[in-house]
């Protein structure tokens, strides 16, 4: 197998995985691997490499150059269900305060429960909605209607499709050049 060494150093290089029909197999972060992963994954034949970075690993009987792109080589059947995770409510909520509408970097925005778990609440897509620190403080341990807050949409479970939609919007900063065309393509064509 090929060993990282010097040539890699510090630095991280991330790898876009996409499904076989080149879509992101799910939304930033779970679609994106350590190189060591991804290089496993060349390897061993389960991926077709779409873009590299310029960096490469060695072994003395092999060369590789970095993937950052890499797609899956069998089809995996998208879940119908998103899994019910702290990003995937940020990016259902649009990474915006449900009770004033400020859009939050994520390290600012909280987790609030609509009816609090001390009266009972639960931690759901039903219940949990992504509030400003600020607001949270405020509804404290309130219910809804005795505070006047009342999150803008009512929480739910989104659809895999609206969280894609949702994502679009909000590319994260760092990625790769290579990943565009392969997060953003039917974007285009659609606008
Ligand atoms: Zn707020």
């Amino acid at each position: 197998m090929p060993d990282g060494g010097t040539l890699v150093g510090d630095r991280s290089y991330p790898t876009l995985m996409l499904n076989a029909d080149f879509r992101p197999l799910s939304y930033f972060p779970l679609s994106i691997w350590c190189w060591q992963d991804a290089v496993k994954a060349v390897y061993l034949d389960r991926v077709s490499v779409l873009s590299e970075y310029e960096a490469s690993v060695h072994s003395p009987s092999l060369r590789m150059k970095l993937p950052s792109v890499i797609a899956l080589k069998d089809f995996i059947p998208a879940t119908r269900r998103p899994a019910f995770t702290r990003f995937n409510v940020f990016l259902r909520d649009s990474f915006a305060c449900q009770y004033c509408g400020d859009a939050q970097q994520t390290h600012d925005l909280t987790f609030d429960h609509v009816i609090p778990r001390s009266r009972g609440g639960r931690t759901t897509w039903e219940n949990v909605v992504a509030a400003c620190g600020p607001c949270n403080l405020r509804k404290g341990n309130r219910l809804p209607k005795d505070c006047q807050m009342i999150p803008r949409q009512p929480p739910r479970q989104p659809t895999a499709w609206e969280l894609q939609e949702n994502g679009r919007s909000f590319p994260p900063n760092y990625l790769h050049e290579s990943w565009r065309d392969y997060l953003y393509w039917d974007s285009e064509l659609e606008s």
